[in-house]
């Protein structure tokens, strides 16, 4: 069948994609001397049917990236979830909260006090902690969510009233770059945000997770301390919305 053939198709270039990837997530890491252990591959399944990201399950791939709860939800239950991470990457409405408040296990795309407090209200009626990240608008740009950099200490600094989350790093988008200085910038200045929270003791927050770095620009993230990058087209080719 013509079908099948170009789904098996599609799967080997997806595994040919991680091989890739993954052999130069290695080389990135070691060129600037850190561990590859040390960033987490994440596959963004947005537009993805899920019998290919169960092919990137099966390679290994231990973590999802959701944008849409609508998609994610219809989606999940066909997923091969055995060992397998997901979390929420897409701006996420308040309202939304509570439908995937016990199917995510981080919400990565946090940056105002509205929806922490809905987090909070809804992973105590869990009794779950809920693990988050503060998403970083770097660029202070008027299109994108996110908190403002320098408003972000004193954020994470209310956000230890909240006993039902744990603030574990930081997200970032950063904005189209023509020079790649510039890009490296961005990055640079995540990296040292979040060596300087981390040099904090704030009750509920710990700086593990740097979140940065999608398909055009995750080894640039890489090299300049991104813990974990984020990919989609890499891994799974241009998205047909
Ligand atoms: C879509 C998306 C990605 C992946 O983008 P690619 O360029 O396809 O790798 C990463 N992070 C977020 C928040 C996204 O929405």
């Amino acid at each position: 069948m013509m079908e099948s053939y170009s789904v098996k198709e599609k799967q080997e270039q997806i595994r040919e994609n991680i091989d890739r990837i993954r052999e130069e997530i290695v080389k990135a890491a070691l060129s600037c001397g850190r561990n590859p252990d040390d960033i987490t591959l994440m596959a963004v399944t947005k537009t993805v049917d899920p019998i290919f990201v169960n092919t990137a399950i099966d390679c290994g791939i231990k973590l999802l990236g959701e944008n849409r709860v609508q998609e994610f939800l219809s989606k999940k239950d066909k997923y091969h979830r055995n060992d397998v991470s997901v979390h929420m990457i897409g701006h996420l409405q308040t309202n939304k909260v509570k439908y995937i408040i016990g199917e995510v296990d981080c919400i990565e795309s946090v940056d105002n006090h509205r929806l922490l407090a809905e987090i909070e209200k809804e992973a105590a009626k869990l009794n779950k902690r809920m693990k988050v990240l503060l998403e970083v608008n770097i660029g202070r740009e008027e299109s994108k969510s996110g908190l403002d950099p320098d408003k972000v200490l004193d954020f994470v600094e209310e956000t230890s009233a909240y006993p039902h989350i744990h603030v574990a790093g930081l997200m970032a988008i950063p904005p189209i770059c023509d020079q790649i200085s510039d890009l490296e910038d961005y990055f640079d200045r995540m990296y040292q945000l979040f060596l300087d929270i981390g040099t904090k003791k704030i009750d509920n927050v710990s700086m593990d997770l740097l979140s940065m770095g999608m398909s055009g620009d995750y080894l640039t993230a890489i090299r300049h301390g991104s813990n974990m990058v984020r990919l989609g087209t890499a891994i799974f080719g241009k998205r047909n919305y």
